[in-house]
């Protein structure tokens, strides 16, 4: 078996089987020992070294390695600790771009996946109907009856819920630097804290600190988002319009990558001054100022409602109303 077979293997084994550049991405993360160790997972390193004849001192050692890279994961059990390899593009993705020592070749490689192949994925997946992984999360302050909010799209509420809250690069301006927003601002929340501090990924937050980042994010003209579902949530992402793998498919080509939240947002004509300070702000098009009457409006069709028109608007005329039921959040 040549290394290009090997490779080739690994991409096909996270449904990357056409990916010109995926296999390339694995020959940078894993010599051709360490590709054999990849491709013979889920494994438990004792297994490994008993089949492979690899002592397990040297199987424990190359999943170490890999584990910090991001390429590899663990199960632990009462049965000890199982590995397993990325389960699919987005989770080697968004793991292996934080491997703390990735040489920027290999950003920049990823970002080559980003701009060439990650946009046809893209397509695929709207076409086969699959509901995006990630959904709007709105800025709270900016919803008029904060009664109706739920706790899981109150990203306060969430900060202030969480056990442990961790702080990590945000993956796609890490890659792809077409701006100059904040990169240490994503937030890891309970169960993804313990991941991100024994890969070194990261560094742990209080409540008080998280919050500051969110504010700080909302300055920036940051977008939340979390997962496309009401519970237990791994994460919130503060995103661009510009790096980040979701918004420019959906800003450019039209294309579901993310949910909008439940809310729209509506300006309060008689207090709008027509300043064009929320123009701005919303990346989606969905503001407009009339020509005649000098003031502005949201087209409802486009809105993601995320708030970030409202939270800055100087007359404090735009706030967000719910305009779709709870269960359209997947439980
Ligand atoms: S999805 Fe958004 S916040 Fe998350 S890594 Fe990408 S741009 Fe950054
Ligand atoms: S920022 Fe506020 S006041 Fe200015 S145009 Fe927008 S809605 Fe009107
Ligand atoms: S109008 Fe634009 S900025 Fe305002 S909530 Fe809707 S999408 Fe966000």
């Amino acid at each position: 078996m040549t290394d290009r077979d090997l490779y080739r293997e690994l991409s096909e084994n996270i449904g990357m089987r056409n990916s010109q550049i995926v296999p390339r991405l694995f020959e940078l993360i894993a010599d051709k020992r360490e590709a054999e160790l990849l491709l013979a997972l889920p494994s438990s390193a004792g297994d490994y070294a008993g089949a492979s004849g690899v002592s397990e001192d040297e199987v424990e050692h190359m999943l170490e390695d890999l584990f910090v890279k991001g390429v590899v994961f663990k199960k632990r059990s009462g049965k000890g600790v199982l590995f397993r390899m990325s389960r699919d593009v987005v989770q080697f993705h968004d793991a292996s771009i934080l491997w703390p020592e990735a040489p920027r070749a290999f950003l920049d490689l990823w970002q080559d996946f980003m701009d060439e192949e990650w946009p046809v994925i893209s397509e695929k997946a709207q076409k086969s109907g699959t509901r995006p992984v990630g959904r709007v999360l709105p800025v709270g302050e900016s919803i008029d009856d904060k009664q109706q909010i739920l706790a899981c799209e109150d990203v306060i509420r969430i900060i202030d819920s969480a056990d442990r809250i961790a702080v990590t690069n945000c993956t796609c301006r890490l890659t792809a630097r077409k701006c100059d927003a904040p990169v240490e601002i994503c937030l890891q929340v309970d169960a993804a804290v313990e991941y991100t501090l024994e890969r070194g990924t990261g560094r742990e937050v209080d409540r008080e600190e998280a919050r500051r980042l969110i504010y700080e994010a909302e300055e920036a003209g940051l977008i939340h988002a979390t997962m496309n579902r009401e519970g237990n949530l791994h994460f919130i992402c503060n995103c661009c319009p510009c790096c980040c793998m979701v918004f420019p498919l959906l800003i450019h080509r039209n294309l579901n990558t993310c949910d909008p939240s439940r809310y729209r947002a509506v300006v309060r004509a008689a207090d709008c001054t027509g300043c064009a300070e929320c123009l701005a702000r919303c990346y989606f098009g969905s503001i407009s100022i009339d020509q005649q009457s000098g003031v502005a409006s949201v087209t409802a069709g486009s809105c993601m409602g995320c708030g970030l028109c409202s939270s800055t608007c100087p007359e404090n005329a735009i706030s967000l109303v719910e305009v779709r039921d709870a269960d359209f959040i997947p439980s």
